[in-house]
């Protein structure tokens, strides 16, 4: 960096007197603090604010001591005596970190949780700022410590907020509040009601922002957060895996193979599970609305039992194959064979008809056939 890029940087010009500069960076600088502006960019605009006051404040030593180094504390006290205006620094509290406990079910289908924080909070007193006003307050504020401007931005305009330099932020003569003792928040105690929503697992955190500590940063109210870590009672039977409500059902062979109807234990009371006839192990069946928050099913995977002694069942099932493989229809109608009746046999004895005919002298009759012999 030289002397006309960080000129260039503040929008300043060549002699610009060390005052114009300082209210020139705080100017442009605030709305671009990195504490203050979240968006893309600002802390790279910032840093290159700070670069070109820091450049303009204290220019670089000359060739002959170009091997001298200002310490990192001197350059930011630099920055922040122009920011601040010399104020104290900001003693920020931490976050507050806290545990509840709650039953499996609720961590199933979500629950209100009553917690009770010890925390700081803004003293009414002093208006959160540790300090009250003795006598009269700074008229470029009117004892607020701070003044809004509206700024020219990229061809639009920005509000805002920055110390007052008249008063150095102070807004008149203060003095310390007596009830805070200046440290702008008193301890007590709060009560939440924190919502828990229904799939929550055992270790996770559910953050409250700014419902933690409070501190005053430049005149401006601000809390730290609370991270609330929920501790879940574990059940036997049941764990949450996403949206459901999983379960192991132990049933035996015998069970799996007719089908039956179980008693099941669910985070909505005892509940009865149909298994069909033929189910087989690792097969899972399902109570949908069972699961988290009533959405989700309640998930049961099947360990069929087999018998102790298997070797048993091995006999019983070759003893009797058909067991296997029989397979029932319908009785055929029996169709009934009605015997005829058996024609008696005539036998005629041709001789003796013949020795007849010989000894009567009777005409036969020319059309009267002869038996054959039987033959056997
Ligand atoms: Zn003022
Ligand atoms: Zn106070």
């Amino acid at each position: 960096m030289n002397k006309a890029e960080a000129l260039k940087i503040l929008d300043l010009k060549d002699g610009a007197s060390d005052d114009e500069v300082k209210k020139k960076f705080r100017k442009l600088a605030f709305s671009k603090h990195p504490d203050r502006n979240k968006e893309e960019g600002a802390e790279d605009e910032y840093k290159k604010l700070s670069s070109a006051y820091e450049y303009l404040k204290n220019p670089p030593p000359e060739p002959k001591r170009a091997g001298f180094r200002r310490s990192t504390q001197r350059q930011q006290g630099g920055i922040w005596d122009a920011f601040f205006g010399g104020a104290k620094q900001i003693k920020v509290p931490p976050h507050i970190q806290t545990s509840c406990k709650i039953s499996f079910k609720d961590s199933v289908l979500g629950c209100n949780k009553k917690i009770r924080i010890k925390r700081i909070i803004k003293c009414d007193d002093c208006s959160g700022q540790g300090q009250v006003t003795v006598g009269d307050s700074c008229s470029g504020c009117r004892g607020l410590g701070t003044v809004t401007e509206t700024l020219q931005h990229r061809g639009g305009y920005v509000t805002v907020q920055r110390m007052c330099t008249d008063c150095d932020g102070r807004g008149g003569d203060k003095k310390d509040c007596s009830k805070c003792s200046g440290s702008a928040g008193i301890k007590t105690d709060s009560d939440f009601d924190v919502e828990i929503k229904g799939g929550i697992l055992s270790g996770q955190k559910i953050r409250l922002p700014g419902a933690g500590n409070y501190y005053s940063a430049m005149g401006m109210a601000q809390s730290t957060d609370i991270f609330l870590i929920v501790r879940v009672d574990r059940d036997p039977d049941m764990r949450i895996v996403g949206n459901q409500v999983i379960s192991t059902l132990e049933v035996t062979l015998y069970e799996a193979l007719k089908g039956t109807t179980k008693k099941v234990r669910t985070v909505m009371g005892e509940r009865s599970l149909e298994i069909r006839s033929g189910a087989r192990h690792q097969d899972k069946v399902s109570l949908t609305g069972h699961g988290v928050r009533g959405i989700g099913d309640h998930s049961f995977t099947l360990n069929v039992q087999y018998p102790e002694d298997t070797i048993k069942l091995i006999e019983a099932l070759e003893a009797k194959p058909e067991i296997e493989t029989k397979v029932e229809v319908e009785p055929e109608p029996k169709i009934v064979e009605i015997e005829a009746e058996e024609e008696p046999e005539i036998i005629i004895e041709t001789e003796t008809v013949v020795e007849a005919i010989v000894e009567e002298g009777i005409e036969i009759e020319a059309d009267i056939e002869i038996p054959k012999e039987k033959e056997d």
